[in-house]
């Protein structure tokens, strides 16, 4: 965009003699008429918003306002005169700017905001919170069913107590930064042509930080935050499956100048039960079973997760039938209910068997009029199939 600039002075709308004071005010009075979050999608009020911040710039540096003063704009741009375009500006002192909630979303790299280059940091003293720490956590499956409290060893960043997270030694306090004047970033001046644009970079004097702490506090050592090795009590609700989270709040990290702590995300593991089949809030198991309990009933003891449980297998019950156990699942995790049990009946075959159990068994078949089976003859059943195990059994030959 090739054009004339316009006088940094008449950009404010203040004086050559202004003092800082009165720069300062037209500068925010602008800033925020200005601003892209008030104005979205201006492309004129971006612009003026971009012009409004090059003059503050300049104006508010001592050293560039008098090149300025004395070259104009040739002055303060390195190559004034060339062509090129405008690169975006970075950072301008935020520190000078006090529109409190208004800015929030655009240090926050909100939208809208895409098109300057998004370089700018916020103040470095503003308030930051904390970050969030993960950890993880193993548990048995009966705890999953039952909740449990856990402890996990936490190594995390707290406020400083001996300084208040100041960083200062007692009695002392930090000295905003005379170079960047607390915004922890200075401004560069690169040129491409006619438009020179700005970038920044952290202030090295403060190195970024915006202070200068010269009496540290000794905990902390003028970090402000100390790192401690914390035991952390986990309350693991009844219910919790594998791989959920638990979300700790502000128990993450501590925050930076009074912002809030991060938060603590526990993804909790759940070990496998050998006997139980989790899905949702229901529970599936699989009882085994002899064929004279399924042909003539019994009681069972079937485990569940509060322990054994009776129940009355109903004489005739076939292999793979699933009865319900109402209300015997898991707890749901937000305290409502339960689900169910379900619980599949498998018929055993017996195996080793001795020469008195063979022979009832061959009075049954008898009793029940099957003969002896031809041998190569289809199979036809269930005890047709068991004898054919057992006459291989006999010969010491497939055991299958
Ligand atoms: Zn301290
Ligand atoms: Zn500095």
């Amino acid at each position: 965009m090739p054009e004339q600039k316009r006088d940094y002075y008449e950009v404010l709308g203040v004086s050559k003699g202004a003092s800082d004071d009165e720069l300062k005010k037209a500068y925010r009075k602008l800033a925020k008429q200005y601003h892209p979050d008030m104005n979205p999608g201006n492309k004129e009020a971006e612009a003026k918003f971009k012009e409004i911040n090059e003059a503050y710039e300049v104006l508010s540096d001592k050293e560039k306002r008098a090149k300025y003063d004395q070259f104009g704009h040739a002055g303060v741009d390195p190559n004034f005169g060339a062509g090129g375009g405008y690169g975006g500006f970075g950072g301008f002192d935020m520190g000078d700017v006090d529109l409190g909630d208004l800015f929030g979303s655009f240090f926050g790299g909100g939208g809208g905001f895409g098109g300057f280059g998004g370089q700018r940091q916020a103040n470095p003293n503003a308030p930051r919170r904390g970050a969030s720490l993960r950890a993880s956590l193993t548990i048995t499956f009966q705890e999953a069913m039952t909740g449990v409290d856990k402890e996990i060893n936490l190594s995390r960043t707290e406020g400083c107590t001996t300084c208040q997270g100041s960083g200062c030694a007692a009695g002392t306090t930090a000295e905003i930064c005379p170079d960047c004047h607390g915004s922890g970033q200075v401004r560069i001046q690169r040129g491409g042509g006619g438009f020179a644009f700005t970038t920044t970079a952290p202030c090295s004097r403060c190195q970024g930080k915006g202070k200068i702490i010269h009496q540290p506090c000794p905990d902390c050592h003028g970090e402000g935050q100390v790192r401690r090795q914390k035991k952390i009590k986990v309350h693991i609700p009844a219910g919790i499956d594998d791989g959920q989270t638990i979300s700790m709040r502000g128990q993450g990290n501590s925050g930076a100048n009074g912002g809030p702590a991060g938060d603590l995300l526990i993804t909790v593991n759940v070990m496998a039960d050998p006997r139980f089949e989790r899905e949702g809030y229901d529970l599936y198991l699989e009882k085994q079973v002899s064929f004279t309990q399924a042909a003539l009933g019994a009681e069972l003891q079937i485990d569940t997760i509060d322990g054994k449980v009776k129940y009355t297998l109903p004489a005739g019950t076939q292999t793979g039938t699933t009865f319900r156990l109402r209300g015997k699942g898991v707890p749901n995790v937000h305290g409502r209910g339960r689900g169910d049990q379900y619980v599949t009946v498998r018929v055993t075959v017996p195996t080793n068997l001795t020469e008195q159990q063979r022979e009832a068994l061959r009075a049954y078949a008898e009793a029940m009029g099957e003969g002896e089976p031809a041998p190569g003859t289809p199979v036809k059943g269930f005890f047709e199939n068991l004898k054919e195990e057992l006459s291989d059994k006999r010969k010491g030959k497939k055991g299958k």
